[in-house]
């Protein structure tokens, strides 16, 4: 879909588009094929798309072979595109907001894709909860705003590495990023963005029944990034149960939460359930 098509769409419907929804829509033909090139799409594949929009990315995704299964929350584009796709087995449009969709949506993921150009509000909870699900898509690309994309990608100890960095890398791993510029887009962004390949891990960080102590234990670890990670966790675990959780996962006393890798909170975070479990046991 040109820039010019792409106006004329949504002009002879009168959409405005609301800038609160992240509506940037992806009008460059190279980098949409770049996107589903990473991809590495295999004729019927499933995958899952978050707001399709007018469906430029859709429509590169069903060429190549895929099953989309699309959530859009706009009503005017979900019309749109049951109109243009209308009968196109290789499509299913959900009207839905996709963050609660997600979250009530008892589907197993394992043999899906997600590829999606994000919308930026909402882009980290989605990655998130996909990515901390109980059964995780196998591969996600994402398009989000680059300083975003940057802080999924970033190491232990990086400048951009935090909360967001170890809750994704805890189940997925980030292997490529490419930068797209504002122009590619309609309306022009403010800022870059970035798409991001995040493979799932062989072994994820944790077990998944341990995800939900794993993401308090991270959030309270990341909650004042400058204050020792033992202190911060004082105020939910006890001294001695701290103390055996950090030799077990190799971690000194003294260390920041964002030295660790999400591996080592994984393994602290057994260890802290297994302490307290065998405490309960009488
Ligand atoms: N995929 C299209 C493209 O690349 O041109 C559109 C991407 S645009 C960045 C984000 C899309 O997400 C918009 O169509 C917007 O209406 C939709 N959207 C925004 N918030 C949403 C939500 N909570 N749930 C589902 N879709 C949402």
């Amino acid at each position: 879909m040109t820039l010019t098509e792409m106006r004329t769409i949504l002009s002879a419907r009168g959409i405005l588009l609301t800038k609160s929804l992240g509506q940037n829509f992806l009008h460059d033909a190279n980098q949409l094929q770049k996107i589903v090139s990473l991809a590495c799409i295999q004729t019927g594949e499933k995958v899952l798309e978050i707001g399709p929009g007018l469906g430029p990315l859709t429509r590169t995704l069903m060429d190549r072979g895929a099953k989309v299964l699309a959530i859009e929350l706009d009503q005017r584009l979900v019309e749109y595109l049951n109109v243009t796709f209308a009968g196109n087995p290789n499509l299913q449009v959900v009207h839905s907001d996709a963050v609660t969709w997600i979250r009530e949506e008892n589907r197993n993921w394992s043999d899906w894709k997600l590829v999606a150009n994000l919308p930026y509000s909402v882009a980290s909870p989605i990655l998130v909860d996909l990515a901390l699900h109980v059964t995780p898509p196998k591969l996600m690309v994402t398009t989000l705003q680059l300083e975003v994309a940057k802080r999924v990608a970033a190491r232990a100890d990086d400048e951009d590495y935090g909360l967001l960095s170890v809750l994704v890398q805890a189940v997925f791993e980030a292997t490529e990023l490419i930068k797209i510029p504002p122009g590619c887009f309609f309306p022009e962004p403010e800022v870059d963005s970035g798409c991001i390949v995040l493979r799932r891990r062989s072994t994820a960080a944790v077990e998944p029944s341990l995800i939900p102590v794993f993401k308090k234990i991270a959030k309270q670890a990341f909650s004042q990034r400058r204050k020792m990670m033992f202190k911060l966790l004082r105020q939910q675990w006890p001294d001695e149960h701290l103390e055996e959780g950090f030799r077990t996962a190799g971690i000194s006393r003294t260390a920041r939460a964002e030295t660790l890798t999400a591996q080592q909170l994984g393994i602290l975070t057994t260890r802290l359930h297994e302490l307290k479990t065998a405490r309960s046991i009488p």
